[in-house]
């Protein structure tokens, strides 16, 4: 087995990969169990090469691969994982760090914390924040209502009816009871008089909701939290990004008063899965909330840990990533890709408008379009799957006031005009089948 030969095949074949995958259907065509039945049910009793795992990758794994990697992925959020990013993994596996302590990793926990200072400032978030890497949002979130939870000592979640499930399963596993606020006609967080917080330990204000992109009410909802002594934890996780652009900064009106925020540059802003950004105004609070040193992890060393920040002990080095994508795009870089992302959303919501058989049912916002067919809701879910199904590209859907809804997400750098032209002409073919 050589290591360099082996590396130079893999090299050749991700890069080989990145220059198809335009040419692959976007959602895997299998069917359930498809791979399974391909795959041996016993481990090998003795090492194959390397060459036939790559050569096992192509003939079995490519088939069964929704390519997320796609320039007509549209589904869900689309992302990117770009190719300094992918590099910069490489390195990080090969140097295999566990950054449980600062001795453990200097240069893991030091680059962890400059390099979310980085996007902090890039993202224009006030001075002094303390900033960390958690996998994803999900955890980010959990990590946040601990913290509340904690400092509190209470016990109740408030957010929207829109917010992700994120905040759910986070209440539900902490066995906090979770409220859940309805939206106005613009799918924003409703305040008014009747919200009560005084035995609220957390409010989730989402800037960017999953469904609809749409954006709670910051400002207000962290004042009123506060007065009532809660924690205000705000879920920036897809839109956070955006704030890299000027003309996008209104969204993060209030976000300055929030005690932690959670954004994902593995949603928005080219750093492959998985990077969660969690900054929080209160850095001893969130350590206490955390910091648990064993007699077998202390050191002499005055230094930070940033496992005392967090659920986790054994920490990848995944600001690795983060750094080298920051340093290979830059600020100008970053801001042409997810201008251009906001401007084909506009565009595609533009021709939506303008058609005579389809409608926006949602107001506009970042780089999702939300709309549907003039149909019923089961033509509008054949349409879905007729779309998906032929590979062209990939969107998905979800309910506004009981009614099916099409989702369409720009989030990949490949994604060009002509990929967002193609999306509309399927949907039109498809919606005069169904
Ligand atoms: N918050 C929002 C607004 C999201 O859209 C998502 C995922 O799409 C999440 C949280 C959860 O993200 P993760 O997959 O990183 O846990």
């Amino acid at each position: 087995m050589s290591f360099r030969e082996d590396g130079y095949a893999a090299v050749d074949w991700a890069a080989e990969y990145l220059e198809r995958v335009a040419d692959l259907p976007v959602l895997a065509q299998v069917k359930p169990g498809d791979l399974s039945a391909k795959l041996p049910a016993a481990p090998p009793e003795q090492g194959e090469s390397f060459a036939d795992v790559l050569r096992d990758v192509d003939e079995l794994i490519v088939p069964a691969l929704t390519n997320w990697q796609h320039p007509r992925f549209f589904a869900y959020f689309a992302v990117t994982a770009s190719e300094p990013g992918i590099l910069a993994e490489l390195i990080a596996a090969t140097l295999n760090q566990v950054a449980i302590t600062w001795r453990a990793s200097p240069a893991s926990t030091e680059l962890e914390l400059r390099t979310v200072d980085w996007v902090r400032q890039l993202l224009g978030l006030p001075d002094g924040w303390h900033g960390h890497i958690e996998d994803t949002a999900s955890t980010s979130t959990l990590a946040a209502l601990i913290a509340a939870r904690h400092v509190t000592g209470r016990s109740v979640v408030v957010c929207s009816e829109h917010a992700h499930s994120s905040v759910d399963k986070a209440a539900r596993m902490l066995g906090m009871e979770l409220r859940k606020v309805p939206a106005d006609e613009e799918l924003r967080m409703r305040v008014d008089d009747e919200l009560r917080l005084d035995d609220v330990a957390a409010v989730v204000p989402t800037v960017g909701t999953t469904s609809f992109a749409s954006v709670d009410p910051v400002r207000k909802l962290a004042e009123r939290a506060h007065a009532a002594g809660a924690w205000v934890h705000v879920d920036a996780a897809y839109a956070g990004p955006s704030w890299i652009l000027e003309e996008e900064r209104w969204s993060a009106d209030g976000v300055e008063l929030a005690d932690s925020l959670v954004v994902n540059p593995h949603k928005w802003l080219l750093v492959p899965m998985d990077c969660s950004l969690l900054w929080t105004s209160r850095p001893d609070d969130f350590r206490q909330a955390f910091s648990l040193v064993p007699e077998y992890l202390r050191t002499p060393e005055d230094a930070f840990a940033l496992s005392e920040y967090g659920p986790a002990l054994g920490r990848r080095f995944r600001s690795l990533k983060l750094w080298t994508v920051l340093r290979c795009y830059g600020r100008d870089g970053l801001q042409r890709i997810l201008r251009e992302h906001i401007r084909l959303a506009n565009l595609f919501a533009d021709w939506v408008d303008a058609a005579q058989d389809w409608e926006l049912v949602a107001p506009q916002r970042f780089s999702l379009v939300v709309f549907r067919y003039n149909g019923s809701d089961q033509q509008n879910e054949t349409l879905l799957e007729r779309v998906n199904a032929s590979g062209e590209l990939f969107i998905s859907h979800t309910r506004l006031h009981d009614r099916y809804v099409l989702r369409l997400a720009i989030g990949n750098a490949r994604t060009t005009e002509d990929d967002v032209r193609r999306a509309w002409e399927v949907l039109r073919r498809e919606a005069k089948r169904v």
